[in-house]
């Protein structure tokens, strides 16, 4: 299928980019590696007037360390990038999500800010980002804000970003100590969307967890911060009871849709053998090793 008529404009420069989205405002959709909207244009589930592709626009596809030691990761750094990247090993549970989403050649155009605007429940990135209390920066015609994960999302497919704005990059605050988890996701086979997966951050001081997030992906319609699960970690010694407590509260955090990929029963199984695992890794761990 082809998609609906369109204007299209490769602006240079953010503030012609910006300029476009004034004008256009809500007719008005941003391109970045086009992995999501382009099938979303040619299915004609979407219908812009005018698309801005930002893909010109220079200092964009960074992603570094900043000066207080937050990850900056700019709106046209590829999922590709990060996969290679070595300053994930300070953010292990995104080395680990990296290489799952989706398949090569997705990954080599689409970006990890684009998958967040995107949306979609079944996103790895969200739930990664919301376990790391990750926040995304955008410009507008209001100037330049900072917009938390936990609220970036406001339902499936709908970002928290007003008309006009760009989202510029995402920031991963910095780990106080030593951190370490994982993202495992279930896929049908490779490249496919998450059936179920979760995201595991920790922060360890010894054996006692000192920071726990835990967010879950294709388990409910928003990104599913498993907040109980988090609780039953955090301040406590690493143990194999506080594990399956831990484990025990994210499957009930969830709330899945039985469908194609599995019931709600299995999703929830799924949810709480990851949560399980990815902590188990933490303790088998040798000390002051990231797992
Ligand atoms: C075959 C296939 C399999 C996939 N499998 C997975 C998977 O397993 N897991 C997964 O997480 N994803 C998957 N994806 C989606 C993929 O990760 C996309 O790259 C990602 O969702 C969107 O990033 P993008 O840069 O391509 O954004 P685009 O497609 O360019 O844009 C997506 C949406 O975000 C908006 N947008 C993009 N960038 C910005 C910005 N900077 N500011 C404001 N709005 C913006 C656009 O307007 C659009 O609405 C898959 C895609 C395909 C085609």
């Amino acid at each position: 299928m082809y998609p609906p008529r369109f204007a299209y404009e490769a602006p240079r420069s953010l503030d012609q980019a910006q300029a476009l989205l004034a004008e256009y405002g809500d007719e008005a959709k941003v391109l970045a590696g086009g992995q999501s909207l382009v099938p979303l244009l040619k299915l004609r589930f979407a219908a812009p007037a005018m698309l801005v592709d930002i893909n010109n626009v220079p200092d964009l596809e960074y992603h570094r360390t900043a000066s207080d030691g937050s990850l900056r990761v700019g709106a046209l750094c590829r999922h590709a990038d990060l996969e290679r990247s070595t300053l994930l090993a300070q953010f292990p549970v995104m080395a680990s999500a990296a290489p799952l989403v989706a398949d090569p050649v997705v990954r080599h155009r689409g970006t990890l800010v684009g998958s967040v605007c995107h949306a979609d429940p079944q996103g790895d990135w969200s739930a990664v980002l919301l376990a790391l209390d990750a926040s995304i920066v955008a410009v507008g015609p209001e100037g330049r804000r900072t917009i938390p994960m936990a609220e970036f999302v406001l339902g499936p497919f709908t970002p928290a970003l007003r008309p006009g704005e760009i989202a510029i990059e995402a920031v991963i605050p910095p780990p106080q100590h030593q951190p370490a988890g994982s993202y495992f996701k279930l896929e049908r086979r490779v490249g496919d969307f998450a059936t179920a997966g979760a995201a595991v951050a920790v922060e360890m001081d010894g054996s006692r967890v000192t920071r726990a997030g835990i967010a879950l992906t294709g388990v409910g319609t928003l990104g599913t911060r498993a907040t109980a699960a988090e609780e039953a970690l955090t301040g406590h010694e690493l143990t194999d009871g506080s594990i399956a407590e831990a484990a025990d509260a994210a499957a009930e955090s969830a709330n899945p849709q039985s469908d194609h990929r599995g019931s709600a029963q299995f999703k929830r199984h799924v949810v709480r053998t990851f949560v399980s695992r990815a902590l188990h890794r933490v303790l088998d761990a040798p000390a002051g090793k990231a797992a």
